[in-house]
């Protein structure tokens, strides 16, 4: 297995009025990407230039952040070609680093596109350095912030530019290798890339990270069948999987995350939230999250269920009183 911290930059349309858009809003115009060793020591580099195709014109914002003109772009690779190279040159069954979640979800979106083998047909395993980075140093663990800010943070010397792929993965790769140094526990908290779903239940996806875990389930042909379905509804505990005793039945605050509570007789309190990924097809998949909370969090699950419940009243009222409107128009 080979780290492999990787960066892309991409362009996209000028107009936005492109055929390819929905299905490709961003090409991919360049690869950067660092090859560690199992010490964090870089020992590989890989940097190459892709000449658009989709949106042959270079989009103004785009060039102001990376600082590639159409003429580079114009000497690079073709996207089939550049990324066949690169994935041989990961090596076999390489965990991918990235600052960020975008820049996988990118490369998938963008070798199905161009019909070119896929990192992998269902999630991509892979490490999202932002993520560790506030789980070793922020305070706020959900914090995301900017690579160059993570790089003053904790001191790394700036010796070449940013905002290039090459550069990007660079910082990242030394980024990533002071958070294995100074914090390795923060390493077992892999992410998994969803642009394509698991296809069977046997493809589904479960991670115990010891604090929580963590279940992709396999694609539903929209969200109602999710919502019925008893893997995705069941509320069980962390430690046995099980089904447990309800104490807060499922609500969401938005339609996209539905929370609910339950108490195992062993293990106490246990939040499960799920969060629903929708595709273009309207199929969806469920992403089921199961914690262990204390007290006080039952407590706040509590608020924000009343909190959903007033909201959704609301809504129903204003509902009733635009039919009650329209209909007294007709009369
Ligand atoms: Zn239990």
């Amino acid at each position: 297995m080979g780290l492999i911290v990787m960066d892309l930059e991409w362009n996209q349309s000028s107009t936005g009025r492109e055929p390819e858009v929905a299905k490709l809003p961003f090409e991919i115009i360049e690869i950067g990407a660092i090859k560690l060793n199992s010490e964090y020591e870089m020992v590989g580099e890989f940097s190459e230039l892709i000449k658009p195709i989709v949106y042959p014109r270079l989009y103004h914002i785009t060039s102001k952040i990376i600082h590639i003109q159409m003429e580079d772009l114009a000497r690079g690779g073709r996207f089939t070609d550049v990324s066949k190279e690169f994935l041989e040159w990961c090596g076999e069954d390489p965990i991918i680093c990235t600052w960020g979640p975008s820049d996988i979800a990118e490369l998938q979106r963008n070798l199905r596109f161009f019909d070119c083998p896929l990192l992998n047909d269902g999630p991509v395993k892979y490490i999202d350095v932002q993520k560790l980075f506030a789980l070793a140093f922020d305070k706020d663990k959900n914090n995301r912030i900017s690579l160059e800010h993570a790089v003053d943070a904790i001191g790394i010397e700036k010796d070449i530019p940013f905002h290039r792929a090459f550069s990007d993965a660079y910082y990242t790769a030394k980024v990533l290798a002071k958070i294995a140094t100074g914090h390795p526990e923060v390493l077992k908290f892999v992410s998994f890339d969803v642009t394509f779903p698991p296809k069977t239940k046997d493809d589904e996806i479960f991670v115990d990270f010891g604090t929580y875990s963590k279940r992709i389930t396999r694609v539903f042909k929209d969200r109602e069948t999710a919502l019925r379905d008893r893997d995705v509804m069941s509320i069980v505990c962390t430690e046995c999987g099980k089904p447990i005793k309800k104490k807060i039945g499922w609500f969401s605050p938005n339609g996209k995350q539905y929370y609910a509570a339950g108490i195992c007789d062993v293990h106490g309190l246990i939040k499960n939230r799920v969060r629903i990924q929708k595709y273009d097809d309207e199929s969806v998949c469920a992403i089921k999250i199961v914690k262990p909370i204390e007290n006080d969090g039952l407590m706040k699950l509590q608020e924000k269920s009343a909190r959903a419940e007033e909201l959704r009243k609301k809504r129903k009222e204003a509902e009733r009183k635009a039919k009650e409107f329209r209909s007294s128009k007709k009369r």
